[in-house]
């Protein structure tokens, strides 16, 4: 049997290498190293892609989760609910503002933020909420919007992980007053490096997100306020621009092998992620859940297939959180998905009948634990 890879960047690179070196060419020649025409042909793409109106691209997704919270007046002393079961950068830039991460439990099925537990949060400080949309599906954004609306809350949405996930109609990264999108290299759009973009609808957002990925700077020699050095490279931007146009092709590769896993996994009786209704799921991460989770790891690792963990330690239970509190056993959805949850290998590139050997193998070690 061969062996199958958790991510496989190098199968993605030679499907797009044929223009991806042309166009990196491209740029070392120009010198537009940063920011540059690359990088606001690829803005304005993946803001039509979308549909929101600007796209404000920077140098990581937590960056733009850093200038998002920013942008939106957050800062010291106030608060931010948010989920615990997440990238530690999530929390991370609330904390980079001066405010604190207020940890909400997750709902079971979706495992992104339960909406019916955040008005119990809620103090006079709270300014924000910053809803995940965990592992590639959007969070329950109509009743958290409810619930900001009712409060007066700024809503930011965490969308590193969903890059053309979509509630109903609507695309993320429009979701909320704005929006963090990571280019990480495993991210389902991934830079050749770091990369990051903010996204809004709000034109003075977005002038102010601009003005601080570029030091504050109101015009050249003007720094208005204290800004950063948080701008992309036009290499990045080159590349991205041109993943982008395969992005909905890839998304409908994974959701291709979501179907399959899912197929297999659930007439074994076990638990996978669950798509919620009218919310298009794009598959960052496919789970499959046990209470032996780290056996069945191991089982899949013994014969070559790499899987993966998101995320077996929940930001709350993290020691760079644990001034703020939280006990083990305050956010049991939480724990609950961090103790049983397994990513199985998915990308665009994986094959079907490598899917269909996973599953024999997860088929196979099912049979000896019954
Ligand atoms: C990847 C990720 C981030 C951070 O993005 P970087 O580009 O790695 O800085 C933030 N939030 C979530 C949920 C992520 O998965």
């Amino acid at each position: 049997m061969n062996s199958i890879k958790f991510l496989d960047l190098g199968a993605q690179y030679r499907s797009v290498q044929s223009e991806v070196e042309p166009a990196v060419l491209k740029v070392l020649s120009s010198t537009a190293y940063v920011l540059g025409p690359e990088v606001a042909a690829f803005e304005r793409e993946f803001a039509k892609a979308h549909e929101v109106e600007h796209a404000i691209a920077v140098n990581s997704g937590t960056s733009a989760l850093h200038l998002a919270l920013l942008a939106a007046g957050v800062g010291a002393s106030d608060e931010v609910i948010t989920a615990s079961m997440t990238f530690v950068a999530t929390a991370a830039a609330i904390a980079y503002v001066g405010a604190t991460p207020v940890f909400v439990d997750i709902d079971k099925e979706s495992l992104t933020i339960d909406p019916s537990l955040i008005e119990e949060k809620i103090t006079p400080r709270t300014k924000a909420i910053l809803p995940v949309h965990l592992h590639g599906q959007a969070a329950d954004m109509e009743a958290i919007n409810r619930i900001a609306e009712k409060h007066n809350l700024v809503v930011i949405e965490d969308a590193a992980q969903a890059h053309g996930a979509r509630l109903g109609a609507r695309s993320v990264g429009g979701l909320g007053q704005l929006a963090a999108f990571s280019f990480y290299p495993g991210k389902n759009l991934g830079a050749a490096g770091e990369g990051g973009m903010v996204t809004t609808n709000d034109g003075t957002l977005a002038d102010k997100v601009r003005r601080l990925r570029d030091w504050g700077q109101s015009q050249k020699f003007h720094h208005d306020e204290l800004g950063f050095n948080y701008r992309m490279d036009g290499i990045q931007g080159a590349i991205l621009g041109i993943k982008l146009r395969y992005l909905d092709l890839w998304t409908e590769a994974r959701r291709a092998h979501a179907r399959h896993y899912r197929a297999r996994l659930n007439s074994l009786g076990l638990t996978t992620s669950i798509e919620q209704p009218s919310r298009l799921h794009v598959y960052h991460v496919f789970s499959v859940f046990h209470k032996e989770r780290d056996a069945l790891r191991a089982a899949l690792d013994a014969q070559g297939i790499q899987t993966g963990l998101h995320y077996p330690i929940p930001v709350h239970l993290q020691k760079c959180f644990a001034h703020l509190g939280y006990p083990k056993g305050s956010l049991p959805n939480t724990e609950e998905a961090a103790n049983t949850q397994l990513s199985l290998p998915m990308y665009a590139e994986l094959k079907d009948d490598e899917v269909e050997q996973i599953c024999n193998v997860i088929a196979e070690w099912c049979s000896k634990i019954a």
